[in-house]
């Protein structure tokens, strides 16, 4: 089955501008959301869709016009895609990208989807009453099914059946075969979307993250809030808080790893957020500190946290790691083989710049250790006499069942190893981990707001806690779901 961490913008031009540009840019600088798959869905008397694999192509001014011919309308949504595990063969890949158009009778629904759905055993047996054979083994699908099939008289009311209903991380944009644009985020707000609008009104847009508001110019609004849903009609943008918790909980990892270190989450801007781990780590790691004589870390995502480390401690950071720009991969979500080659391939240690030396290594998040093992490897190699690993993310322990491509415990070194035993494990002289504590009052969240379960085991949504109260010893090495893998029937 898959899972997805994604990247979606939806946008809605006036006087008869072109939907394309701004989708594009609004992908561009969201490629980091997902290098598999990519896709566009404009309205224009009917629905227009383009999908490829890889990453947003780069296009000339010069082949704009051809692509404008191609996704015409002036309202469309676009989609980058991580399927992180399931059928990865070139063919599931193309068959899975989105956005992804369902028929309901005569009315087609075009949906976008960043996240991942729990109760998915129950929502595939509802769905497969109604449509025999399913397309694709995706959740999108399944989502884009119920709620076209829950519309009735207004999309409003699809929404609210899929918020009561569906367990899950889901932030979504969708379009209607009337051309009705609409977004909506999951009533806990656990993955990201933000809204913006140029000054003059003209153009109107839901993205991801906030960059992909900025590339193209528009004003940030703020946060689609969770359980709301933005509904664009032809002259107006309606937003409804549909479902209301009494807690949100926006996922904490978007922080150290996903997101683009110049977005705004939650008034702060990611980067600033960075900066504060890494003094977080300095205060809390004196000892260390005092051992070593010299910061590297882990490009890029944890550039700002090993700056704010220098800041705080005086230690020198040198940038002794490079990567290499055209390895685009995100190791962590690649098969184990993969992930030691990839980031082989993608970071190099400049010669000579760490002989001898005592050596800090800032790095976003430890999951299963084995690309932190294969970098500690290379810099004992060239040299290095001591390695302390400085972690920006607490030590993961438990599984995400919300989009994040962690599914199981037993991949997770930090599940089978405290800080001691993965330091042996990976061949790090020391293991350092930012604090629960420290880590929450870096985001400036409060930690009510802010899930934080694959670090303490508490999850906000009752099924995913069941889930993982029941399968710690469901052995796992591939990348399907636990709850599936194991016939668990938890929801029942
Ligand atoms: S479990 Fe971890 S990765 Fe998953 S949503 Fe929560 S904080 Fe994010």
């Amino acid at each position: 089955m898959l899972k997805e961490k994604c990247g979606v913008f939806g946008v809605r031009c006036a006087g008869g501008k072109g939907a394309f540009v701004p989708l594009y840019w609004g992908l561009v600088a969201q490629n980091h959301r997902g290098h598999e798959s990519y896709g566009f869905l404009t309205y224009s008397d009917g629905f227009k869709r383009y999908v490829d694999l890889g990453l947003v192509p780069r296009i000339e001014k010069e082949e704009l016009i051809r692509w404008n011919a191609l996704l015409p309308g002036s309202i469309g949504i676009s989609h980058v895609r991580y399927g992180t595990s399931g059928h990865r063969d070139v063919y599931s890949h193309l068959k899975d990208a989105q956005p992804m158009v369902v028929a309901n009778g005569k009315e087609k629904l075009g949906i976008a989807f960043n996240g991942n759905l729990v109760n998915i055993g129950w929502l595939r047996e509802i769905v497969s009453k109604t449509h025999m054979k399913l397309k694709t083994c995706s959740d999108t699908e399944l989502l884009a099914r119920y709620l076209a099939g829950n519309m009735g008289s207004s999309t409003a009311e699809g929404i609210v059946r899929c918020m009561n209903d569906i367990e899950g991380a889901y932030s979504v944009v969708g379009l209607r075969s009337d051309g009705e644009l609409f977004a909506f985020r999951d009533p806990l707000g656990i993955r990201p979307l933000c809204l913006g609008a140029s000054r003059d009104g003209a153009v109107t847009a839901v993205s991801s993250e906030t960059v992909g508001l900025d590339i193209n110019s528009l004003d940030v609004i703020g946060d689609v809030e969770p359980g709301e849903a933005v509904i664009f009609s032809k002259d107006s943008v309606e937003r409804q808080r549909l479902v209301k918790c009494n807690r949100r909980a926006f996922c904490g990892f978007e922080f150290s790893y996903f997101a683009r270190p110049d977005s705004i989450i939650n008034g702060r801007t990611v980067y600033s957020v960075r900066e504060e781990f890494g003094r977080n780590l300095g205060r809390r790691y004196q000892e260390i500190v005092r051992d070593a004589d010299v910061i590297i870390s882990i490009p890029e995502t944890a550039d700002d946290a090993a700056y704010g480390l220098h800041e705080e401690t005086g230690l020198r950071w040198e940038r002794g790691l490079r990567r290499h720009r055209y390895v685009t991969q995100r190791a962590f979500i690649l098969e184990s083989d993969d992930r030691s080659s990839t980031i082989d391939r993608k970071i190099n240690v400049v010669n000579g710049s760490l002989r001898g030396k005592r050596v800090i290594v800032v790095e976003d998040s430890i999951v299963r250790g084995d690309t932190t093992k294969t970098i500690i490897k290379k810099l004992r190699e060239r040299g290095a006499e001591k390695v302390y690993m400085f972690v920006t993310f607490p030590r993961i322990t438990h599984p995400c069942f919300y989009g994040i491509d962690m599914a199981t415990f037993t991949e997770l070194i930090g599940f089978s190893y405290d800080e001691a035993g993965i330091a042996k494990q990976i061949g790090a002289d020391a293991v350092c981990f930012q604090s629960i504590d420290d880590y929450v009052r870096a985001t400036g969240m409060q930690g009510k707001d802010l899930c934080m379960a694959c670090a303490c085991g508490k999850y906000p949504t009752e099924l995913a806690q069941k889930i993982a109260d029941r399968s710690r010893t469901v052995i796992s090495t591939d990348r399907n779901r636990i709850y599936e893998k194991a016939n668990l029937n938890l929801e029942a």
